[in-house]
């Protein structure tokens, strides 16, 4: 069932918009060669990307929700692969190839064309700061952060293009952990984007390519949540990739699909399956407001499994 939410936000909240919070992750990630040495560093638990970048924890508020992104037209407005292909002028090559290659491999193939053309990983970066983001998702992914929420990312992106489109936009650090497709810049300065999943041994889920069941991922972040007392999801998406996260929720957790896109279209034509409170958005506003709302806010249903938690110790 679809849940509308029109209460306004709570002053407390809307105050926290504005905050910038101060990143000392940035001077280190001046170029994507200083950007290697660090990553595997960042690689590692959330615990340790916290004390890198020499973030004090934000207050506590509520600190047993999990909130997953997915990226392209999520948190960014359209998608980093076919914003990089469009701009960086390999729209026709792009086309020619896309029925011979899987997405992942594909994108792979347009870096080493972009290295071809004498083009560097820092050209791309250049590239991913000018892709469009709402700022209203920039300030509710911040205010999410600052009220203590775990963020993570589950994307079919990549790691090159996502952490630089975040980092341009001071975003970084808001996020415990990014879960897409591997990327390096191997000696020939070559950007290059390999599968999440080691196809050598894959996965059996068909609702997936090959390269990433983001239902595989959310099942490991869940259960490590758990084992921390973060049991609330809210899972937020666009796009058919996200539908089998989606069927992994639980009663209490939230799914925000983006309305009119391939999640919301396959969550409306069978909303029995899905256990988790549904809640459409159309825009960055809406993103902010329903968000906000629900991280603020406990539903009498998660009050009463609480309570039930509780009785039960
Ligand atoms: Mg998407
Ligand atoms: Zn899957």
């Amino acid at each position: 069932m679809f849940h509308q939410i029109t209460t306004s936000l709570p002053n407390q909240t809307t105050s926290l918009f504005t905050r910038h919070e101060p990143s000392n992750i940035s001077p280190i990630l001046l170029s994507p060669h200083s950007r290697l040495r660090i990553r595997k560093l960042l690689s590692g638990s959330p615990r340790n990307r916290s004390s890198i970048a020499g973030k004090i924890p934000p207050a506590v508020v509520m600190a047993e929700t999990v909130v997953v992104f997915d990226f392209d037209r999520t948190i960014i407005d359209g998608d980093s692969d076919r914003w990089v292909v469009t701009q960086m002028g390999l729209t026709q090559l792009f086309e020619e190839l896309r029925p011979t290659l899987s997405w992942n491999s594909l994108m792979d193939r347009m870096m080493l064309e972009l290295h071809s053309q004498g083009k560097t990983p820092s050209d791309i970066a250049e590239c991913l700061h000018k892709a469009p983001i709402h700022p209203r998702i920039v300030a509710a992914i911040k205010s999410a952060h600052t009220l203590g929420c775990d963020l993570r990312i589950i994307s079919d992106a990549n790691q090159f293009f996502i952490e630089w489109i975040l980092e341009h936009h001071d975003l970084l650090g808001c996020f415990s952990q990014i879960d897409t497709n591997r990327t390096v810049i191997d000696e020939e300065k070559r950007l290059r984007i390999f599968p999440y999943h080691d196809l050598s041994s894959p996965h059996d889920c068909n609702l997936c390519p090959l390269n990433m069941c983001k239902g595989l991922v959310i099942d490991q972040i869940r259960a490590i949540a758990a084992e921390s007392g973060r049991r609330r999801f809210i899972y937020l998406g666009d796009g058919s990739g996200d539908y089998c996260p989606t069927l992994r929720l639980s009663k209490g957790d939230h799914v925000m699909p983006r309305k009119n896109y391939p999640l919301w279209k396959r969550i409306c034509s069978n909303q029995t399956l899905i256990k988790a409170e549904i809640h459409e958005w159309s825009n960055g506003e809406e993103l902010e407001k329903i968000l906000l709302h629900l991280i603020n806010t406990r539903t009498t249903e998660e009050i009463t499994i609480d309570n039930g938690n509780h009785l039960g110790r």
